[in-house]
């Protein structure tokens, strides 16, 4: 059973306070916080353990090597992926995208070929791949969106063709909430032979992810969005496909052996994971995701969906409010405009009242481009929200309005 005062206790930072005032927390999609039991076991690492993985003959580098692996295993399950060798550590939904809009392009993008992103994405999912276009003379195709902030399919079979090798997509979008179509535009993908990474940055705290049944041939997310550690954040690959993609970064861990003359790769995942990886980081992410799979993903679904439409609702009452993104599926994020406020003045007075929320153009430029804003207020939820916090939120932008 879903039992909202048992999660907030696991949650230390929610009994802090703030200019005096008790902490509502809704800047979630930005990150979230961390469950005792992710901030234990970490320490029980850093104090117990501590000692570098895969290296060492040692009781303490054998104990981090199981557990780094038996974390990857965790995430594995929680993703549905077939195999560990598809699940690959990085430092976050960033470097995910990096690593593949870098080695894919390496391997299989030309000059006069396309690269797919929609006009919704966070500049994570644009950048590398403008890079990438502009090193190996690709072209960068834009699916639009439209006023209630969905994807406008209407011109994709002209979109997606024969010279589109991969599209990058956000499960949820980080502005406007909106849950895409991806497994449906991964079919018309995967039709005219075009790979297809999904961001599941904004996905993963919300909404079940089964990589099997949406067929994505990658999916990146960030651990520190899912309730696990900052520094530490997977990507998925299908095993076929990352064994065609060459090494990112070289140095230690991705070698099979190295001689001045020719170095050879290590086997998956390991040939992307040079380094020493954020142990400690992927220690805690692995209890993030037994945290939210104990509690149940649809059942976390099912609560913060009844919330955002909570939410939409009692913020519909404030004179002047504008909603940006009012998809018919939504997850995560509310954001808005309050008359002619600027956000970042709503923001502040927010802060002053106890209120954490995100403003400005949230990593996601065209968006505003989109609207012709130069900023938003973003509320995003998380499982430890409560309607009470969306009463407080309420109060305060219409506190704050009648300053102006
Ligand atoms: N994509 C989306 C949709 C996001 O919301 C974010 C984080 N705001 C990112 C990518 C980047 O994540 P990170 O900063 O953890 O790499």
């Amino acid at each position: 059973m879903f039992d909202i005062n048992e999660i907030r206790e696991q949650f230390p930072i929610l009994g802090e306070k703030v200019y005096g005032k008790p902490l509502i927390y809704f800047d979630n999609g930005a990150t979230t916080h961390r469950p005792r039991r992710v901030i234990e076991k970490m320490d029980e690492y850093y104090y117990k353990y501590n000692s570098n993985v895969h290296r060492g003959v040692h009781y303490l580098s054998n104990k981090c090597t199981d557990a780094n692996e038996e974390a990857r295993e965790v995430v594995r399950g929680f993703i549905n992926a077939a195999s560990t060798k598809e699940i690959i550590f990085t430092r976050g939904t960033t470097e995910s995208i990096n690593l593949v809009a870098y080695t894919f392009s390496e391997a299989f993008l030309h000059p006069g070929d396309e690269v797919l992103v929609t006009e919704m994405e966070h500049h994570a999912n644009i950048v590398p791949w403008q890079m990438a276009c502009e090193r190996k003379g690709a072209t960068l195709k834009v699916i639009p969106f439209n006023e209630q902030g969905e994807l406008d399919l209407s011109n994709l079979d002209s979109l997606i063709t024969a010279k589109t090798k991969i599209l990058g997509i956000a499960y949820v979008s980080n502005v406007l909430g909106t849950v895409n179509p991806v497994a449906e535009l991964i079919k018309k993908a995967h039709a005219v032979g075009a790979k297809v990474l999904v961001d599941a940055a904004q996905a993963i705290p919300h909404i079940p992810v089964d990589v099997q049944a949406l067929d994505c041939d990658f999916l990146a997310f960030s651990g520190h969005k899912i309730y696990g550690p900052t520094g530490v954040g997977i990507l998925y690959g299908k095993e076929s496909l990352l064994e065609q993609l060459p090494p990112w970064h070289g140095g230690g861990e991705m070698i099979k052996t190295v001689t001045f003359a020719k170095t050879t790769y290590n086997e998956l995942p390991f040939k992307f994971e040079a380094g020493t990886p954020d142990f400690i980081g992927i220690i805690g992410l692995g209890e993030a995701l037994k945290f939210v799979s104990e509690i149940g993903m649809s059942d976390i679904r099912a609560h913060e969906l009844a919330l955002l439409n909570y939410a939409h609702s009692e913020l519909a009452k404030i004179d002047g409010m504008r909603f940006y993104g009012t998809a018919t599926e939504k997850s995560g994020a509310i954001s808005f405009l309050v008359g002619d406020i600027h956000p970042f003045d709503l923001g502040t007075l927010l802060d002053h009242m106890g209120v954490a929320v995100r403003t400005g153009q949230l990593c996601a430029e065209p968006v505003m481009q989109h609207y012709g804003i130069n900023g938003l207020v973003r509320a995003s939820l998380g499982v430890y929200n409560t309607e009470q916090e969306v009463d407080v939120l309420v109060k305060s932008i219409k506190r704050a309005a009648a300053m102006f």
